[in-house]
């Protein structure tokens, strides 16, 4: 029973430093969140010891009497979260719950139509080194030039190559997807529809989305973005796909369930079904559309700053630094001096090479939960600007960063934690 701190010194260094790091700085990557307290209880919690392939009442191990009931709950409740009707809660994460989904639905050499990775995609959609490019027929659908899905290319190609699979879902892209109108292409030449809503589960989950339930005949998700759980992923769908997908999970891609993992992920659906969650998740759209409003402003856009699709409608804002001297990287970079984390990314059609690229994706989700309002947003999205525009030096990377401290100082994450 030794504690981390004795039995593994340099382990539990690491681990203080970035608990360190996630409370002194600003988390904006879209796709990170902080999981509460109770949940990463239960995540470190005994469960992790016990083998249990299979399912609920249909183990393979005896000794699952507890798990069971676990399990059972976090099926219960993330069906009844999204208005499912059948819901597998075992993906070890996302990229696993899509393989799963994929390989229950479709044949490997069948044709997959997905958004295209350099447009927002994400690498299990069709990726040429990912399993969905390497053992499927991938044809792509793009962003138009005002930043939006090409429904009408979607339409076109879904005719011409009559895929298995339609994916609707995406990584970086700041709109809502038209699922209805998804489904009717689909329907048209008999493919099977598929959403990804790894992103937006969680303004979905508040009712601040369309939800992809209604529409699909499989959804899978994340449940660590904007749901604000533990690392992992989720399979919901149609009854009627209940056993393929139950066996492509398991025994198809995974042997032993993670169940403490699942434990975790069924006390954030309980979180996830409150009203505390549901207006965090007001805060993050309300955030994330301030961020977009002041980088549009004139003083910023002088500088060949501006947004994808002029604004957003989701957690998120696609920066586009193609008419911006700074790249990428240098944004990212900067960002990362004044204390703000966000990732680069491509934007469609970029010019500069995918390790450098013009883009900047930047998301709400960590700091809402961590307690952030409009004044704060606010003050983030002028830090940001501030940061990005030319005259950036020692100083004014000082000054900005005694901004950023203030924040972090007004707005204590994990208080209890050591
Ligand atoms: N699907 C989408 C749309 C994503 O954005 C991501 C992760 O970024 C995934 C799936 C994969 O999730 P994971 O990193 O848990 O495998």
């Amino acid at each position: 029973n030794t504690p981390l701190h004795e039995l593994d010194p340099d382990v539990a260094a690491a681990v203080d430093a970035e608990l360190l790091r996630q409370q002194s700085t600003l988390e904006m990557i879209a796709s990170e969140n902080f999981a509460p307290v109770a949940v990463m209880e239960a995540q470190g919690s005994v469960l992790t010891n016990k083998y249990a392939e299979g399912y609920p009442g249909r183990r393979y191990y005896g000794g699952c009497e507890h798990v069971d009931v676990a399990e059972q709950i976090a099926i219960d409740r993330v069906k009844d979260l999204f208005g499912a009707e059948y819901a597998n809660v075992q993906p070890h994460s996302g990229a696993s719950a899509n393989q799963a989904a994929l390989f229950a639905i479709a044949q490997p050499g069948d044709t997959i139509l997905g958004l295209d990775l350099a447009h927002g995609g994400h690498l299990t959609h069709g990726m040429r080194l990912n399993f969905s490019g390497k053992q499927f027929n991938v044809v792509a659908y793009h962003v138009d030039e005002a930043g939006l899905v090409d429904m009408a290319e979607v339409e076109r190609l879904a005719k011409e190559h009559r895929p298995k699979v339609i994916i609707a879902g995406w990584s970086a892209y700041p709109r809502q997807l038209d699922f209805a109108e998804f489904r009717r292409i689909a329907d048209e030449v008999e493919a099977k529809l598929w959403v990804d809503m790894a992103h937006f589960a969680g303004l979905v989950a508040a009712g601040l989305h369309p939800n992809p339930v209604e529409y699909a005949d499989v959804v899978t998700s994340t449940t660590h973005k904007t749901l604000g759980g533990p690392r992992g992923g989720i399979i919901l769908a149609k009854k009627e796909f209940a056993k393929k997908l139950n066996s492509s999970v398991f025994p198809g891609f995974q042997g032993g369930p993670l169940e403490h993992v699942i434990a975790a992920k069924a006390v954030s659906f309980k979180v996830a079904a409150s009203e505390d969650f549901k207006e965090r998740q007001q805060r993050t759209l309300d955030g994330a559309r301030i961020l977009a409003e002041r980088l549009v402003q004139d003083d910023v856009t002088a500088h060949g700053v501006s947004v994808l699709s002029g604004g957003t409608d989701v957690h998120l804002v696609l920066v586009d630094l193609r008419n911006s001297e700074l790249d990428g990287q240098q944004a990212e970079d900067r960002l990362h001096e004044v204390g703000i984390t966000v990732n680069r990314n491509a934007v469609p059609n970029d010019p500069r090479p995918p390790m450098v690229t013009s883009g900047l994706r930047i998301g709400t989700p960590a700091l809402a939960t961590r307690g952030f309002d409009t004044e704060d947003f606010t003050e983030v999205a002028d830090i940001i600007a501030e940061t990005l525009k030319p005259g950036f030096d020692g100083e004014k990377a000082e000054a900005l960063k005694a901004r950023v401290t203030a924040l972090a100082d007004k707005h204590p994450l994990y208080p209890g934690l050591k």
